[in-house]
């Protein structure tokens, strides 16, 4: 079960460093992370993918080599070994987290031996469009892990595990190729019509119609959670993978361990709420999901500046709509700068935003490594010369996560009356003490916006909590107050 106020953290983002240095380094900072108000953190895969050293883990290789054997021209990970991974799950529980795993189950990469398969060429822009008849091609989709020689399975994965590829080694093409194995031929049904199907995203991609995948997989996760004892999952990419699929794996685990296993998808469809929902619909509640339609508002919001109406900042988003199923969010490892789903939120609206995710009832916000931090990677200037780029770290997120964690509580009163200045209350209740809270923010001018504490605050003196503002403002005798704020900026208001 969640607790009320629960923070989760992203332990990781795209441009940390690849030296084998992050589970020690999480292991370090458990304790500080408690106290600073996490709840709970989403760690990278864990098992070797085939970039080895320099993997991030979205491109799985072997999901039973943590770190263990000399596989990909390694043996540790991007992040470390699977003792350092072990210990660092365990140093997260110790110090009071939650620790979430990453699950990559629907592709695959890094085949040791080519296989003669047959396929059908499709049209990239249209999936369901076959483009030539079936014929023979070349395909790396044989991986029998010579490194780990067969330990913990003797599972080989072949052309039948794999609906799709995407390289011809004969002729040294690169296409999208269905595959036709003997469980069947074209795309699995997935919830997203994008591009006719959206089954197929990279490498090979895993074929659950076999029922020997599907048994090796639940075998795996439990090999997984009996190695390792996390508390919960992060699955990726499942837009791309047949969401029965999940249902029945989840059931699995859940029945065997008796144990909830928190999850969260990340099912990335921001704009396509509808297909969100849906997903949510198939898979019977069974797992939380990001909210990308947020995230992208937060984005559009960023980029507009005081062009875009505060009032909307949750419309036709995840939070609004299934509030107990939405992880929110400002950032992640693909949104940053640079990366696959691009999509930044710029450094002024970013304490807005936490404070939209941190500071109200509805969503369980999940915070990013880098407002954290920080964040170094390298970009092209105007003469296409890499320079070094920094991303800073977000100052006002302990101030904000404090308040989560002890003062914001108790009813919540909105005022999302005008288009660039809006706020909230929360009054406090009788199990924090000192908690109640005001927010107020904009992405206009300096403002001034009279709320409702509540007459349990009347004559209470009240201060910015960021330190934005140096002023107090005093709670009426009705428990009301006027409340200031800078312009494009938040402030924080509380008494204690
Ligand atoms: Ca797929």
């Amino acid at each position: 079960m969640l607790m009320e106020n629960f923070a989760m953290l992203q332990f990781f983002e795209w441009y940390y460093p690849a030296d084998g240095s992050l589970w020690r380094f999480f292991a370090e900072q458990a304790n500080d992370l408690k106290d600073i108000g996490i709840d709970s953190v989403w760690l990278p895969p864990a098992h070797k993918g085939m970039e080895g050293a320099e993997a991030s883990g979205y491109d799985a290789y072997d999901l039973y080599d943590l770190g263990e054997f000399n596989q990909r021209n390694s043996v540790r990970t991007k992040y470390g070994t699977r003792d350092e991974f072990i210990a660092a799950v365990k140093a997260g529980q110790q110090a009071g987290l939650q620790v979430y795993a990453d699950i990559v189950l629907n592709h695959m990469g890094g085949a040791e031996e080519k296989e003669r398969v047959m396929v059908r060429k499709v049209n990239p822009d249209n999936r369901l469009e076959f483009i030539t008849e079936p014929y023979e091609i070349e395909a790396f989709t044989k991986f029998s892990f010579p490194g780990r020689n067969a330990k913990y399975s003797q599972f080989v994965w072949d052309h039948n595990c794999f609906a799709g590829i995407d390289y011809d080694a004969s002729t040294q093409e690169t296409a999208i190729f269905s595959i036709q194995n003997e469980y069947g031929e074209g795309w699995q049904d997935v919830v997203s019509d994008e591009f006719g199907n959206y089954d197929y995203l990279m490498l090979c991609d895993i074929d659950f119609r076999n029922p020997h995948v599907r048994e090796e997989l639940v075998k795996w996760g439990k090999w997984f959670y009996e190695t390792v004892g996390f508390d919960g999952f992060r699955l990726d990419a499942v837009k791309h993978i047949d969401p029965l699929f999940f249902n029945e794996w989840l059931n699995a685990m859940r029945g065997y361990f008796k144990k909830e296993f928190y999850t969260v998808a990340e099912y990335w469809a921001p704009g396509d709420l509808d297909a969100m929902l849906r997903y949510i619909s198939v898979t019977e509640g069974r797992m939380s999901l990001f909210d990308a339609c947020l995230q992208a508002n937060f984005h559009r919001a960023s980029v507009s500046i005081d062009q875009y109406d505060m009032r909307t900042i949750f419309d036709n988003t995840l939070v609004q709509a299934r509030p107990e199923l939405a992880v929110t969010l400002v950032e992640n490892h693909d949104t940053q700068p640079l990366q696959s789903l691009e999509q930044t939120v710029e450094p002024w609206f970013r304490p807005i935003a936490y404070a939209l995710i941190l500071l109200r009832e509805a969503g369980y916000p999940c915070v990013f490594y880098a407002d954290l931090y920080g964040s170094e990677y390298e970009d092209k200037d105007k003469e296409g010369i890499d320079q070094k780029v920094t991303m800073t770290i977000l100052q006002e997120l302990k101030a904000l996560l404090y308040v989560r964690k002890y003062l914001a509580y108790g009813l919540q009163r909105d005022y999302f009356d005008d288009a660039h200045c809006i706020g909230w209350t929360r009054e406090g209740d009788e199990t924090h003490h000192g908690s109640g809270c005001a927010v107020i923010l904009t992405n206009g001018i300096a403002a001034a916006k009279r709320m409702e504490m509540g007459m349990k605050h009347a004559g209470k003196i009240f201060y910015d909590k960021l330190g934005h503002i140096q002023e107090t403002v005093v709670i009426d005798e009705n428990g009301w107050g006027e409340f200031n704020v800078n312009s494009g900026s938040v402030s924080v208001w509380t008494y204690s």
